[in-house]
């Protein structure tokens, strides 16, 4: 589950990790019903909590960062960030600069379920940090870099040596000699070195004390005022299958990006949401990502990643649902059943097409045990049962109107 930037940081906080001083305007309630009091009033909380940040301010009238909450990164560069104030503004000046802000962000494309208030930190520098699971090495990872504040991902294409790794051993831990060179191969002097240790041992507790898949900061500003380091951001990702024992994050539909995605989440069933015009729905979350990238090598657009091997190997009427949510144009369902046998899923999704008369075309690729009892109930079912993924997926995209 992503944690959105102001739960993040209140993890942060709690740990002891700096955060700016803040207000949260909620747009939308958890379940994604907006709030009844409606847009008029979202303005005048924001205004009220722009006042708010000033007189708590020691800076006169600050600068605020109106900050729009969704899963998305680069909100900067799509408006979804705002400075608002400045030089001799006053805190009418402010308070409208927000709401104004506010206004442009809501009116755009993206469904925002809430805005946050954030008092601007001037800084020296942007720095990154983030930990994260590194499945390979069977420990974690704590990634940092001196230019924070682009996109990671750009960063470690364009120039991976300014990316600094330290692998942690999750039996001892982060020990203090591999944050304090790190520090310093970061370039951070006196004081900041201890700063960036104490606050990289609390990352690493956070993370460990709420099951996090990653734990990232970016950017960690370091405060121009000589006030040590503040994150200016926060994504936290918490591992799904560690949420039973983590009722503080319960499973909301704001956290989603679909109803179906929400649903799949509520199912235990593995789902990404896409915009493409062919819904996946296979089983082994290898093979699924394997037709995933024939699909777009074949020219074709995914709808939805949804993967019901394992344990949902019996699901296939709630994954085709969740498939037919879609304004897909397919359903493309392959899968090779070892344990999770061919024929039960046969079985499946032919009781699943009876059910849900799908409203567009289907296309099979069963194989695995007992494969060939499930060709002949697919074929007894009218459908055609294929027996090589890339030519499946070569029909699915043809059948969407893609690359013949
Ligand atoms: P993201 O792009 O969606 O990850 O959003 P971030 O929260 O990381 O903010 C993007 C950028 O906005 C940062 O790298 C900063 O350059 C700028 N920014 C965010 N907060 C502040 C702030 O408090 N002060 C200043 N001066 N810039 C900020
Ligand atoms: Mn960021």
């Amino acid at each position: 589950m992503k944690l959105f930037e102001f739960q993040g940081k209140e993890l942060f906080s709690r740990a002891g990790i700096a955060v700016p001083r803040s207000r949260l305007a909620r747009i939308t309630n958890p379940d994604g019903v907006p709030l009844a009091d409606g847009e008029g009033s979202l303005q005048e909380r924001l205004e009220a909590a722009a006042r708010e940040l000033a007189d708590q301010s020691s800076l006169g009238t600050p600068r605020l960062v109106v900050k729009a909450q969704l899963d998305m990164g680069g909100r900067g560069k799509a408006g979804l960030i705002t400075i608002a104030g400045g030089d001799g503004s006053s805190r009418d000046d402010l308070a409208r600069e927000v709401s104004q802000a506010a206004r442009q962000m809501v009116a755009g494309d993206y469904t925002i379920p809430a805005i946050l208030l954030e008092e601007a930190v001037a800084f020296n520098q942007e720095l990154y940090l983030s930990i994260s699971v590194d499945a390979p090495g069977g420990g974690y990872v704590l990634l940092a870099s001196a230019e924070g504040g682009v996109d990671i991902e750009t960063l470690a294409a364009e120039r991976p040596e300014a990316i600094q790794r330290i692998y942690i051993d999750p039996l001892r831990g982060l020990l203090p000699y591999q944050t304090r060179g790190l520090a310093y191969n970061l370039g951070l002097q006196g004081e900041l070195v201890r700063a960036f240790g104490d606050l990289a041992a609390r990352l690493y507790s956070l993370f460990l004390e709420n099951d996090a898949e990653l734990a990232e900061i970016n950017p960690l500003f370091v405060r121009s005022d000589g006030g040590g380091l503040v994150a200016g951001d926060a994504k936290v990702i918490i591992d799904d299958n560690s949420l039973h024992r983590h009722p503080e994050f319960p499973l909301l539909r704001e956290q989603y990006d679909s109803d179906a995605a929400f649903e799949a989440a509520r199912e235990g069933i593995p789902y990404l949401q896409f915009d493409g015009a062919i819904s996946l729905m296979c089983a082994g979350a290898g093979l699924a990502t394997t037709v995933f990238d024939l699909v777009n090598y074949e020219g074709g657009t995914v709808a939805n990643y949804l993967e019901f091997g394992g344990p949902n190997y019996n699901k296939a009427q709630r994954a085709m649902e969740l498939c037919l949510q879609n304004d897909s144009r397919v359903i493309l369902i392959v899968t090779f059943g070892t344990i999770a046998r061919a024929d039960v899923m046969a079985k499946g999704v032919v009781e699943a097409v009876k059910n849900l008369n799908p409203d567009r075309p289907i296309v099979t690729c069963l194989r695995g045990t007992n494969e060939e009892e499930a060709d002949a109930t697919l074929r007894a079912a009218g459908l055609e049962p294929l027996y090589n993924t890339e030519e499946a997926v070569r029909k699915a995209v043809a059948l969407a109107g893609g690359k013949a």
